[in-house]
């Protein structure tokens, strides 16, 4: 990290695992404590192995959930609140990630993700907020335009952003092993700095931390880190296997 931002690495597990390859991963993620000054690690397992993870993975890597629900609980079968997680002890929520965002079984709109974003913020979690284009927009020109239409839908509605973290990945990158060049994640990483410079402030452009992720590897994370204006990863492939303490130790 760069400007006093701490590295920041997320592990999106997704919709896998079982007990046993969970138990597995934990204990394939066992290492020198990371140092929290300078990286903070924070792993994201399916709702339902949430606490069984919990007790099996090491202490120095926070735990946080996928998804959450829009507002505050009650009549709302199937869901779980922001408030729910915070009573756990779970820190964050992924939220915005391009499967919600675009996948037909769930489509959640810019409004919506935003609104969940505020009402998880004010619940106490930090959100790790992803935003990205699709291969047809960046093709087009989209990129920035896009980022920031998703962007400008959580900064019409918070104020303070000191618990958000920006994960920028391109959808074409995830789970289909393109990788952005750290020359593509770069420019694109100092356009959404910009952007909050121009749309929010100076401070918030400069202290909110900006992830990359897709296809992120133990092969390609050391030249990405090198880059000025990506402060950490979120990883899915390789976040189910101990190439994730690779890419964590990226940080150095
Ligand atoms: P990937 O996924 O690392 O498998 O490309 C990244 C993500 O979806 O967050």
């Amino acid at each position: 990290g760069n400007m006093g931002r701490v590295f920041c690495v997320g592990g999106n597990w997704k919709c896998n695992g079982t007990k046993a390859s969970i138990a597995a991963l934990c204990n394939d993620l066992q290492g020198d404590a990371v140092d929290a000054a300078s990286c903070e690690v924070v792993c994201f397992p399916p709702f339902i192995y949430g606490t069984y993870a919990r007790e099996l993975l090491r202490e120095d890597f926070q735990m946080g959930v996928q998804n959450c629900w829009i507002g505050k609980g009650g009549a709302f079968t199937g869901e779980i609140s922001a408030d729910m997680i915070v009573d756990v002890g779970f820190g964050w929520a992924c939220l915005g990630h391009s499967e919600r965002r675009h996948l037909p079984q769930i489509k959640e709109s810019d409004e919506t993700i935003a609104t969940k974003t505020k009402y998880a913020l004010d619940a106490g979690l930090k959100v790790m907020f992803c935003i990205g284009e699709l291969l047809e927009e960046r093709e087009a020109g989209l990129t920035n335009s896009v980022n920031e239409r998703q962007l400008k839908a959580l900064a019409d509605i918070i104020s303070d952003w000191s618990n958000v973290v920006i994960a920028y990945e391109p959808v074409w990158a995830i789970g289909t092993g393109k990788v952005a060049t750290p020359d593509q994640a770069q420019e694109t990483h100092a356009a959404i700095r910009d952007w909050l410079a121009k749309a929010v402030s100076t401070e918030v452009a400069e202290s909110t931390r900006i992830l990359y992720g897709g296809s992120v590897s133990a092969s390609n994370c050391v030249e990405l880190a090198k880059k000025p204006d990506i402060d950490g990863f979120l990883v899915g492939g390789a976040s189910l296997k101990k190439d994730f303490l690779t890419i964590v130790d990226s940080y150095k």
